[in-house]
């Protein structure tokens, strides 16, 4: 039902380099992996003056038509940067439709499944994956359908519901809640608008690095993040991959992912605790899809892994609220690991990505 060519070729592994068409149907490889998107990018513009805000205002940046991207459109983007301190920036990522910078990625899916003509999307999410989800779904005029691992937190459920999802609870560990949002999304005219293995939620998250580089002008020397399965991370990567590309920034910046010592897959310490009910739970997985791929961006962008306790998260969390920024402690996590950065030198941004009501 599309109406427009989208930018967006196909899809391959990064696991065994199989290629797929891309169809409302293919979620994963058969090898289990994730895949990635096969696109054509073509260089940004200089200046993105004189267009309106949203994902559509990085149509060069983001394999997926501007017709869909405006129609997902509800106000995800251009989130305020605030200057904290000499060379330290807060990225608002809360300040959004619905409150994380999930956001950015749901706009994204939900345009991709309107492209290919899906009539509803489902995802399995604990939290805020499952809102913007919601949201951007209600605004496009899908159906959306969440299915939630045991012990999600009510609140964050209740958001989804109220924007007119369905929740379907699945008993066992929280890989039962994937498999069945994966066989769910098998129904004719449905979409797996997974944050994690949707490689459209990316394109999504890119509109970070792009927003920045408006910000400040150039590639800020550091991004600090929390990473759980690495949907901010991965976007913003490629995201400043293009704009070196296009010649609009002078360097990557290093980018440094924040994990709590409860669950730091990405740092090789064994996961003591894992899943929600944990203080910082948005970032609690203990085995992300795209782990590989995470690891390969930190490294090639010159970043670390900085591992935290939740002690100094909440410590972090009044700061920032005394500061006036209230996030959850998810976000928090980012403004904890700033102390620990190995290389302060030059700009540094703070991804502040979820907003304290979610966990008051
Ligand atoms: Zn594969």
């Amino acid at each position: 039902m599309s109406t427009a060519p989208s930018p967006a070729r196909g899809l391959r592994c990064p696991a065994c380099a199989t290629e797929y068409e891309i169809s409302l149907s293919r979620s994963a490889c058969e090898c289990g992996s994730p895949l990635d998107l096969v696109a054509e990018r073509r260089p940004l513009p200089s200046t993105f003056e004189g267009r309106t805000p949203g994902l559509a205002r990085y149509r060069e940046g983001i394999a997926l038509s501007a017709w869909s991207l405006e129609r997902t459109y509800l106000g995800a983007g251009m989130t305020p940067l605030v200057e904290m301190g000499e060379g330290v920036y807060a990225k608002c990522d809360f300040i959004t439709p619905t409150g994380s910078f999930k956001d950015r990625g749901a706009a994204a899916v939900t345009a991709a499944a309107l492209e290919f003509g899906a009539a509803e999307v489902v995802v399995d999410s604990s939290g805020n994956a499952a809102a913007a989800l919601a949201a951007h779904a209600a605004r496009a005029g899908l159906r959306a359908t969440v299915v939630v691992p045991e012990g999600a937190p009510e609140g964050k459920l209740a958001q989804a519901r109220a924007y007119g999802a369905t929740i379907i609870p699945a008993r066992g560990p929280r890989e039962r809640s994937t498999e069945v949002a994966m066989a769910l999304s098998r129904r004719e005219g449905c979409y797996y608008a997974s944050h994690i293995y949707s490689p459209f939620f990316l394109e999504g998250t890119r509109s970070w690095a792009f927003e920045i580089f408006e910000q400040l002008g150039d590639a800020p020397d550091a991004a600090v993040m929390p990473v759980g399965n690495g949907s901010l991370l991965l976007g913003v990567y490629a995201g400043f991959v293009h704009l070196l590309a296009s010649g609009l920034v002078r360097s990557m910046p290093r980018l440094v992912a924040v994990q709590s010592e409860n669950c730091a897959p990405l740092a090789g310490r064994p996961v003591q605790l894992a899943g929600h009910g944990l203080y910082t739970d948005g970032i609690a997985i203990s085995k992300p899809a795209r782990a590989r791929a995470i690891r390969d961006a930190i490294s090639a962008s010159g970043g670390e892994v900085v591992v935290v306790s939740d002690t100094e998260v909440r410590d972090a969390r009044n700061f920032l609220a005394s500061s006036g920024l209230w996030v959850e402690p998810t976000a928090a996590a980012a403004w904890a690991a700033l102390s620990r950065v190995g290389d302060r030198d030059g700009r540094i941004v703070v991804s502040l990505g979820g907003a304290g009501f979610k966990r008051p």
